[in-house]
Parts: C-alpha cells; structure tokens; sequence
C-alpha cells in the first residue's frame, strides 16, 4: 500500500533542493509525497541552523506534530543542519521523535524510516561521511519534475566565515564528479526540464579535489552543449574566488542567464576582515566592475549581514554607500545572530539588538526604492521569459522569470508553461513585473 510523506523545509535553496532528494529516496520505499501533514504516515522536518529565525521555527514546528504523532502514531523525524548539529540531544529533548539524520547522512533516510517502522526503534546517523556518499545521484523515477530544477554540485564549505555556522554542519568542501552532474541534468532536460539552477555554498570553488579534472567555468561550457537545455543558473558565489574565465563565462554562452549572486556582507574593510571574509570592499568593487563590463545587462543581487560584533556607525555608513556604489537588483539582508561554535561567537563587542534592528530597516528601505526604481526602467522593454506555471493570484495568468531572474505575471494560456515567450513590460512592482505576450 503506498504511503505518504509530508515534508517541512526551512532555509535556503539548498535545503529545498535537498527535500527533493528525501522524496526521491523515499520513492523506492513507496512513499508519495502529501501536502497535508493530517494525511501523513512520516513527517520530515528539513531544518537550518544558518540564522537564528528558521532555528526557532523548528521547535515550534516540532510542538505542532506531537498531536498527529499522539493520535495517529506518524513516524516524526528531523533532517538537516539543526539534525547534524544537535543529534542524540536531541532525541532526548523530544521524546516522540522517531528519527534524526544529518546532513551527511541522506542516503540512510529509507533503512532509518524502516527501522522505526518495523523494529520500533529511534535512529539517529550524524556521522560525516568523507566518501562523499551524500553527493550521489538520486534521479527521479516517477515524481513529476517541473520547469526548472536545482542541481547540487558540491556540498560544504572550506571558507569558515567568522558568523557562519555552515562548515560545522555541512562539512567541507566536496564536490561531485562532472561526469554525474552532466548525466543528471542529461536526464533532467529529457523529462522536460529547461532550466537548471546549480547549486553550492560556493559554486567557484567546485572542482578541488577532483585533480585537476575541471573547473566550475569548465563545467558551465559541458553542460552548455546539452540539447533541450535552454538556461544555466547557479547560487552561491564567492567573491573572493570569482575568477576571470568565470566573468567571462557571461560573455561567451548564451544559456547562462544574466544573473550572479555575490553577497558582500559588509561594506567596511574592518568589518569584512573580522569576518574572515578574504577580500576588501575596493576588489569586490572592481569585480562588479568587471561583471558589468562583460555583460552590461546583468543583475546582480547580494547577502549582506548588519550589526555583526563591532560593527560601529561608520562601518555601517561604508555599507550603504558600497550598495549606492553598485545599487543592486535584489538584496537579501540580515541581523547577525549569534551562532554557536563559530568565532564570532566569541566576540565581546557585540552589537545591541536596538542598534541592528534600526540599521535593518533603513537599510531595507534603501534598498526597496532601489529594487522598484531598477524594475520601473523595464517598463516597455521586451524580456525574454521562461514560463513556469499558472499564476497563483489570478486563474487568467501564467508566471515565469526574466533571465535576470525577475518574476513576471502575464495573460495565457496553460500550454505556454514550459516555452520561452517574449513579454512585453507594462507595470513595474516592487517584488514582479507585469506584460503582455508579444508575437515575434
Ligand atoms: N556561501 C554563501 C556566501 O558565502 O556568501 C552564503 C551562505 S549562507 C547559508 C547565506 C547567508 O546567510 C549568508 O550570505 C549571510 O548573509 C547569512 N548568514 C550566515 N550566517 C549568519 C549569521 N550568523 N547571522 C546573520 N546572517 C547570517
Ligand atoms: Fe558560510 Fe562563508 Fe562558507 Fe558562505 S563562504 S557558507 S558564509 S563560511
């Protein structure tokens, strides 16, 4: 009899990414997935431990399931980072879980779920695991794939920013073999797939520990040549390791969309410094600089972080003024939140709570008339967009991105999602873009 799995994902894309894998393994055991958490016979909680907000919602999270667990007996696990960093804790401070499985420890997810299933047993698997098991592909056998699909092409990171949690509970830096990457989206293109999206804690790094083998622009170029394939993205980049042949990358192949992600962080060389980030505001200038010279059309969105420890006002006035320098197309901005085990942490200088809340909404301010002021110069301009779907606000419309990744809400009809459709701009919001489909 199938049965079914109701999975909760917080955090980035990579953890999406990485419940899509869950379903994947999960198929084999047949499990279906279910949006209903009622109708579920194995709930996963897919957590993040990055900042402190996705932490906290966890618990809460958690405490919403007990009934079902109660009543109905589902089996209740919990997967991800706060998995990995909490592990036998916390099977002990929650005594109806059934299950907690680490980053590493993916490909164990179904014998644990049988474990529970049939033996009664709770099961916990945190070890780091160096062969890279974790990173094997798991193609979809019978889930439907959509228009677009994330492809992960390393895991962990060497980087240890001092506020960032992520090498403790992702691991290092590992990458997969090209070879697979190239078969998996391969596959993926042939059961529909247009796009995909590749994704690492630090793209540019890919390809250490593969001797020599390839490099990340090499790997764009591979994947380039796959027919059916009709657009290339990727997320995270660092910008310390953002290398010339990648900025060239943009000029050269038509299917890498006009759009990086470079999150900065701080705007102030001191900051920047305490955060073990490897790079001055001054070069990470001079790369946009470079990014644009090459493709004068890209969209370049960010990370940046406020009130990390020290952080005085003038190091938050060289914040704003490096995103007056470059005025970004999108930015995603954060209070720092203390994170355990990493060197911030240890800091004393910490910044009041008042002082980061205040410099985040100016901030975010700024930064919302940026946004819309960069969407109003769209207005009549003509995009190239990749139709995903229906709209979810009106029955009439369908919804797709612009290659600068951009959301756009146009009249049509069903059999355009999937297509390529050239969409003339007519309203300019802060968070999409309204158009019209135009006949070539
Ligand atoms: N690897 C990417 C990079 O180096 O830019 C970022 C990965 S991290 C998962 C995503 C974002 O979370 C970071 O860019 C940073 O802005 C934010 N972040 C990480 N740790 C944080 C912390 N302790 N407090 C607030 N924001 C944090
Ligand atoms: Fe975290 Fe820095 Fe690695 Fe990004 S590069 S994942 S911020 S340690």
């Amino acid at each position: 009899m199938q049965k079914r799995v109701y999975i909760e994902t917080y955090g980035c894309q990579m953890n999406e990414h990485d419940s899509e894998r869950m379903l994947r393994l999960l198929e084999s055991s047949n499990y279906a997935e279910t949006k209903d958490p009622r109708q579920a016979d194995l709930i996963l909680v897919n957590t993040c431990s990055v900042r402190e907000k996705p932490e906290h919602k966890v618990c809460s999270a958690l405490g919403r399931f007990r009934r079902l667990k109660e009543e109905k007996g589902t089996i209740i696990g919990v997967t991800g980072c706060v998995a990995q960093q909490e592990g036998h804790r916390l099977l002990d401070r929650v005594p109806y879980l059934d299950m907690v499985i680490g980053t590493h420890a993916l490909p164990l997810l179904p014998s644990a779920v049988q474990k529970v299933e049939f033996l009664g047993q709770r099961v916990c698997e945190t070890n780091f695991d160096p062969e890279g098991a974790y990173l094997q592909t798991v193609l979809p056998q019978s889930l439907p794939v959509g228009v677009k699909s994330y492809v992960t092409i390393m895991q962990g990171c060497d980087h240890f920013c001092a506020f960032c949690v992520v090498p403790y509970v992702r691991g290092r830096e590992k990458s997969r073999p090209s070879s697979d990457i190239v078969s998996e989206v391969d596959h993926l293109t042939q059961q529909g797939v247009k796009e995909v999206c590749l994704l690492g804690q630090n793209v540019n790094g890919y390809g250490k520990g593969l001797k020599g083998e390839i490099d990340f622009p090499d790997l764009l170029y591979r994947l380039h040549d796959l027919e059916g394939l009709e657009r290339i993205r990727f997320t995270t980049s660092h910008p310390a390791d953002l290398s010339e042949k990648l900025i060239q990358s943009f000029r050269d192949l038509k299917k890498l969309c006009e759009h990086i992600h470079l999150p900065f962080q701080s705007g102030s060389n001191r900051i920047l410094k305490r955060m073990h980030r490897g790079y001055t505001r001054e070069t990470y200038l001079e790369r946009i600089g470079c990014l644009r010279e090459v493709c004068p059309s890209i969209a370049i969105t960010a990370d940046v972080i406020v009130g990390f420890p020290g952080e005085e006002e003038e190091d938050f006035e060289q914040t704003l003024d490096l995103m007056d320098r470059v005025r970004f197309d999108d930015l995603f901005s954060f209070k720092y939140s203390i994170r355990k085990g990493t060197r911030a942490a240890q800091f004393t200088d910490q910044v009041d709570e008042e002082a980061k809340q205040k410099r985040l909404a100016l901030l975010q301010g700024i930064q919302r008339e940026v946004t819309l002021q960069k969407n109003q110069i769209l207005d009549g301009s003509v995009q190239e967009v990749l139709v995903e779907g229906r709209s979810k606000q009106s029955e009439r419309d369908v919804t797709g991105r612009t290659r600068t990744n951009r959301v756009v809400n146009f009249d049509g009809t069903q059999d355009l999602i999937g297509k390529l459709v050239s969409v003339r701009i007519t309203k300019a919001y802060p968070h999409s873009l309204r158009g019209e489909a135009i006949s070539d």
